[in-house]
């Protein structure tokens, strides 16, 4: 038996990089996982990879930036599964620019989906989890949240935002025996940073002391970890998965 068997686990972004590779993880670990991003055909297509290695998936089509799309959705899961034990809140943008020429909107774009995405989240899983009282809520967040980067204020900025919701909501949801944790990713191989020039990827491969690129996978270990049973007195903790880059 997995270390989350039968829990229904909710991962947001799910549909490529780290929230598939942590789907996938969890998935591995007996869970229910309930996929969830805004392109409904790859959510699919990941579903049948983990249903096709023996796992449990569902797909929910949800657009974490929007209210609505949010409530519509959790109210989807409870319908179905009529629990939620985890939430990874892992659903994330970038706008890449210099702050002198950042236009409002990309200022706006990575908040809203990134902080303000995890917050709506939350605040919808949080209340089965209190009748529960139980859960684990992960955040993705990034290093960059603690060490800033340059042309990445709005991203830095969501990022940092979330380590501090996350420390918050630890806060106020202990006594229910709900647990809330940020995990830190480095340069992870992905979509997302396909688009760094050759030498900005020199650069930053220079300063991980493991002198590798990350994997979906080295963050979804985390994940599990946190999710499970063996991080039951863990909360409010920030844990980096970046090669030692930032130490
Ligand atoms: P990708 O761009 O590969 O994937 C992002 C995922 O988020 C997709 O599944 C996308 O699906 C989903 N998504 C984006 N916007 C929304 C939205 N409004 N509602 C629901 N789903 C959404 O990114 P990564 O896998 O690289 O990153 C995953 C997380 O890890 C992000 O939070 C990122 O900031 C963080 N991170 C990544 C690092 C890296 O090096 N790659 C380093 C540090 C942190 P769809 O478009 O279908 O909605």
């Amino acid at each position: 038996m997995g270390t989350l068997a039968d829990k229904v686990v909710l991962v947001t972004g799910a549909s490529r990089g780290i929230g598939r590779a942590i789907a996938r993880a969890v998935a591995a670990e007996g869970a229910v996982v309930v996929l969830a991003a805004r392109d409904e055909a790859k959510l699919a297509e990941v579903r049948a990879e983990i249903e096709a290695a023996g796992g449990k998936a569902a797909t929910l089509a949800l657009d974490v930036a929007k209210r609505e799309s949010v409530e519509a959705a959790f109210a989807a899961l409870l319908a179905a599964h009529g629990r939620i034990d985890g939430l990874v809140n892992n659903a994330g943008v970038t706008r890449d620019g210099l702050l002198l020429r950042m236009k409002d909107d990309d200022w706006e774009a990575p908040l809203r989906t990134n902080l303000t995405g995890a917050f709506l989240c939350t605040q919808a899983a949080i209340k089965p989890m209190l009748k529960q009282r139980a859960g684990r809520i992960v955040n993705i967040a990034s290093v960059v949240g603690m060490t800033g980067n340059a042309g990445q204020a709005n991203y830095a900025a969501s990022k940092a935002g979330l380590i501090g919701f996350t420390k918050s909501v630890a806060r106020e949801v202990a006594s229910r025996g709900i647990t809330c944790n940020a995990v830190t990713p480095g340069y992870i191989d992905t979509e997302m940073t396909a688009a760094m020039t050759d030498k900005a990827r020199e650069a930053m491969l220079a300063a991980i002391p493991l002198a590798r690129p990350g994997r979906g996978e080295d963050v979804a270990g985390a994940v599990v970890f946190l999710l499970s049973e063996a991080a039951s007195y863990v909360t409010g903790q920030v844990l980096g998965v970046d090669g030692g880059f930032h130490m």
